[in-house]
């Protein structure tokens, strides 16, 4: 892996076309100066672990194993600390043993995680009592904070961006091989939340089982390495151009290019227009690519897509994210994968059954309905059966804490609660407890 500044023309060829949703940087020079610091900088993940991921995608393609994709929507660098990534951890690792034992089947962890910090918005501007400033589009461009000083985009934060990511990643890593995750952990991340809540007690009832099946290996003399460690890969969404490309770099193995900001990266449904940067950018890539699949989608765009970002067919390397809403996804969805399948290509499928769901209740938060959610999932489900085809996995959006973002749940948050723990920047997310509400449902799914 080279560690010198990228000196690959081959990235820069998304630099001639169009490219939505990038920032206007107030300063062109100062922008190039962080850029050319920017690759200068150690990679935060190694070409190496994106092959491995992208073997381990390659399995959940051929309906071998289940994606678990979640976290923030948006994440924050005040929510850089201990207690906000253990928490999120620990919500991803009890739905992946809930998944794992209830499901009866291996689970990619993946989270949206360590880099997750820019966001395509749907205007470029907002306006408040009369009073017009840029939107807010992520922490690695500009402030939440509604005043013209916070909402200037500062290229400097591009390299908070990678210093906030790089603190993650590494606490994320010592969690999930230091013991932390260890499967002999199962009630110990549950302990804060077992009493109080009915999700956690169902969830203990399945970490005594899976006490009991480690207990009966370990009598009979075996005690797999498997679960002293997890393997968990970090992505997000390839958003400002920028900064991907400056943190590209090239395996001194193979000689391709890797984003070493993370290990896969998505492109959204508002950057994946055929012609334009971000899928430019993403085909000059060897890392896992997600692309997001709205219900616009035709089956000519999708088939394009895989013959520009994966014209070798190399399994694992692309997995379609699809984001229809509960309302559509049955009507929607069954085309794109009888066309792409009869088209002889492997892609990975995933539901994200966040963003097709999200409407604005009568106090102004943005919410969705936990509902809405599990029906979009079932959709999934239910298409994948009739097809013959493999229910991939999930892409959620979600916290470890306790928040009032999403209506509904076993622990069920009403529309009146939402005000008292609504943090998210963004969309809203799942709390802990409808994460492993979820996660149970989608066992259950996957077994029937
Ligand atoms: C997101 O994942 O936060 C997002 C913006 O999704 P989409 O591109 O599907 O709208
Ligand atoms: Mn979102």
């Amino acid at each position: 892996m080279t560690t010198h500044a990228n000196p690959d023309a081959l990235t820069n060829t998304w630099q001639d076309l169009p490219a939505a949703q990038q920032p206007e940087w107030p300063d062109a020079g100062a922008l190039r100066d962080v850029v050319a610091e920017l690759e200068s900088y150690p990679p935060l993940v190694f070409a190496g672990e994106c092959d491995q991921l992208r073997d381990r995608l390659a399995a959940v393609a051929r309906g071998e194993s289940f994606l678990l994709q979640g976290g923030d929507c948006a994440e924050a660098f005040d929510g850089v600390s201990a207690d906000h990534i253990r928490n999120k951890l620990k919500t991803i690792l009890q739905m992946s043993a809930v998944l794992t034992y209830a499901g009866s089947v291996p689970v990619v962890k993946v989270g949206r995680i360590a880099g997750q910090y820019s966001k395509p918005r749907s205007k470029p501007t907002e306006t408040r009592d009369g009073v017009t400033l840029p939107v807010y589009r992520g922490d690695s461009v500009n402030g939440f904070d509604f005043t013209p000083e916070s909402r200037m985009p500062d290229p400097e934060r591009l390299k908070r961006m990678y210093h906030a990511s790089a603190a993650t990643l590494n606490l994320v890593r010592a969690f999930t091989t230091g013991g932390y995750a260890d499967l002999r952990q199962v009630h110990a991340w549950n302990q804060d939340f077992v009493k109080s809540s009915p999700s956690g007690q169902r969830y203990e009832q399945l970490a005594r089982e899976i006490d009991r099946a480690m207990n009966f290996m370990n009598a009979c003399g075996v005690d797999p390495e498997e679960f002293k460690t997890v393997e968990f890969f970090s992505s997000h969404e390839g958003l400002i151009l920028d900064y991907e490309s400056a943190l590209t770099r090239t395996d001194s193995r193979t000689g391709q290019l890797y984003d070493v900001s993370g290990h896969m990266i998505w492109i959204g449904e508002r950057t994946r227009q055929l012609d334009h940067a971000h899928i430019e950018f993403a085909s000059r890539i060897s890392n896992p690519l997600g692309v997001k699949l709205g219900p616009t989608t035709t089956p000519e765009d999708a088939l394009t897509l895989i013959d520009r970002l994966d014209p070798e067919r190399i399994p694992g390397r692309l997995t379609f994210i699809t984001r229809m809403g509960a309302g559509k996804v049955r009507d929607r969805l069954p085309t794109l994968i009888e066309k792409v399948t009869a088209s002889g290509a492997q892609v990975a499928w995933i539901c994200d059954p966040m963003h097709g769901n999200t409407f604005e209740a009568a106090s102004g938060h943005k919410t969705r309905r936990f509902d809405d959610v599990l029906d979009e999932v079932k959709g999934f489900f239910e298409v994948h059966k009739q097809l013959g085809t493999h229910p991939g996995g999930i892409h959620v959006e979600l916290t470890g804490d306790d928040v009032t973002e999403c209506v509904g749940g076993g622990d069920e948050i009403f529309v009146d609660d939402l005000h008292q723990r609504y943090e998210t920047a963004c969309d809203p997310r799942l709390n802990r407890s409808q994460s492993l509400d979820l996660a149970f449902l989608v066992a259950e799914m996957y077994r029937d």
